[in-house]
This record gives structure tokens, sequence and C-alpha cells, in this order.
């Protein structure tokens, strides 16, 4: 279950958790016709200071993710930002996941939206390693899905939508029933894409290599901070392999020495093997560990350079 607190940031309002609802039908429900962040709130177990990662980054995603959609979002992304604070602190939380949704509420049927309410929530509660603690050290088991990811031209990835996510549960659910933790789906051109809630990186013969955003990937948070941690440690001669955007096939997964996945839940987890070939040595390793490390360090607030992109509550 959700671990339950006290707030729900509603349409401008703070409200109690259980009286957080909406209507059976509610546009959205029916069609999809939903757009979301994943945001993570980080402490510091050292200083006792709390962070949000990348918050403004992830509400002016929200706000593409309206334009595109067509929904006229009443909020400006620091007034997002702004009532993200407001409920964490309501809630006298110090770490969190935060769920920002808008969405087409009640007010008419069928597919044309128009005259549907849109409704503004962010929730936020207590959410441990997305992938389980374990997978942070250990990695997960993945498995190349039969669903292939949502095409660029059917439902755009540079909207997060809701519509996106019956993709993603399908592929999910796939990968339980055949005993991974996780699945990758490829591309309609069968070119590697992503996880069902996280980006995808390899690494071999000194290369970090993700799949360019031509490729139908979502535009990753995490994705986009992983590359350029990486970027100016491999610049700082602190890391032997740079990074990349490209194109992978399958088998690229197979034969690589590292695969590791991103995302604001997932943040980032190694991969041990993939269709059950092993990966690497099979457990996290160097490169990861050592992008892992930094990623850690840059979200507890740890790294001068990377201060930008934290909000203090
Ligand atoms: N791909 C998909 C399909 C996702 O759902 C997510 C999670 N939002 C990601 C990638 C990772 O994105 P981010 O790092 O912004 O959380």
């Amino acid at each position: 279950g959700i671990p339950e607190v006290e707030f729900i940031w509603k349409n401008g309002k703070l409200v109690p958790w259980a009286e957080a609802t909406t209507h059976v039908l509610s546009h959205s429900l029916h069609y999809g016709s939903g757009v979301f962040e994943g945001i993570r709130c980080y402490e510091n177990p050292k200083t006792g200071k709390s962070y949000v990662f990348r918050l403004v980054e992830h509400m002016e995603r929200l706000e593409r993710s309206c334009k595109i959609a067509q929904i006229e979002l009443p909020y400006t992304a620091s007034q997002l930002a702004e009532a993200t604070l407001e409920v964490i602190r309501a809630n006298g939380l110090s770490k969190c996941y935060i769920r920002p949704i808008v969405y087409r509420g009640y007010g008419v049927m069928g597919i044309d939206p128009t005259g549907s309410a849109t409704e503004v929530a962010i929730a936020v509660w207590p959410w441990d390693a997305y992938l389980g603690e374990e997978a942070l050290a250990q990695g997960v088991k993945v498995g190349v899905s039969s669903w292939r990811q949502r095409s660029v031209n059917a439902i755009p990835p540079a909207v997060k939508s809701t519509a996106s996510y019956m993709n993603s549960l399908l592929a999910k659910l796939e990968a339980k029933a055949h005993g991974y933790d996780e699945a990758v789906m490829l591309n309609e051109a069968g070119l590697v894409c992503e996880g069902t809630g996280e980006n995808l990186f390899v690494v071999r013969n000194g290369v970090i290599s993700t799949p360019p955003l031509s490729d139908g990937v979502l535009e990753g948070i995490t994705r986009d901070s992983v590359l350029q941690i990486a970027t100016d440690l491999f610049e700082a001669g602190d890391l032997d392999v740079c990074p990349l955007e490209e194109s992978l096939t399958r088998t690229d997964l197979y034969v690589a020495d590292e695969v590791f996945m991103t995302g604001s839940a997932a943040e980032v987890t190694p991969v041990a093997s993939v269709d059950g070939r092993v990966v690497g040595q099979g457990a996290r390793g160097p490169v990861t560990e050592a992008l892992q490390r930094r990623f850690f360090d840059v979200v507890y607030g740890n790294v001068e350079q990377y201060e930008h992109w934290l909000t203090e509550l």
C-alpha cells in the first residue's frame, strides 16, 4: 500500500489525504488525458538538510507535457514548485517521493476534452528504493519485452502521460510473470528504448551509451543528470569512460560490461542480467558504482558544483 500522510495539495489548497478524490466520470480515467511527474526529496543524513532534486526542471517538463496535450495549466512551474515545498512541509516529511498530476476531470464524456475541468494535484509520501534497496547494490534481472514501446507518433514520449503507462504496465506484468524484476522495451524499429519507468545505459569499450531521444525514450531527468555527471567526471579525468547518446540493439545489452537503469524512482540501478545472460560479472560494475555514488552525493547536496539542481526544503 501507499504510506498515507496527512495532506495532498489539490487545486491550490491542502486537503486531507482521504478527501483527495475524483469522480468516476473524470475524462482522464476513461481516455488517459492526464500528465504527471515523479520527483524525489532527499535528506542528507549528516547535515539533516533536505533537498528536492531538480524540482524546477520537473515542473518545466510538466509544463511541456501540458503544452503538447493542450491542457491549460492554471499554475506556473514556480508556483507548482512552491506548492510542492508547502505540501512536504505540511506533512512534516524530510524525504519523500513527489507525484504532481494534471488531469482532465469531470465535465464531458467523449474523446474531445473541451469542457472538462483541469485538476491539479501534488501528492507526497515516503517511498523507499523503487526496485528495492538490494537492487541498488546487487542489480536487477531484466528481460526484453515482447511489447514494443509506444512510438513517437502514436503516444509521444515528450508528454509524460498517464496514457503512456498502459504500455509500461503490459511490459512490467510480462516481465514479472517471466521471473524478471523489470522489462526492457524495444521501439517499433527494434532498437533498445527504455525500461517501464527507467532510462537505460550500457557501458562497453570505454563508452557509456544511452539511446537518443529520437529513439523514443522519455527525456529522463535522471538520464540527463547522469549524462552531465559522467561528462564532468570524464573531463576532470576522474572517469575513464565517456558518455555518448547512440542507438543500441538488443545484443548490445548481452555483451555489455555493465548495464544500468536511471529514473527518479529507480535512481541509478545496476542490471545484473538481461534475458538470462549475465552482464559483466553479474554484479554492480565499477562505472555504475562510481556514477551511483556520485549521483547520491549530488542529490544529498555534497557536491557544490551541482547545488543549482537542489531546492532546499
Ligand atoms: N522512462 C520512463 C518510461 C519513465 O516512466 C521514467 C520515469 N519518469 C523514466 C524513463 C525516467 O525519467 P526521470 O529520470 O525523469 O524520472
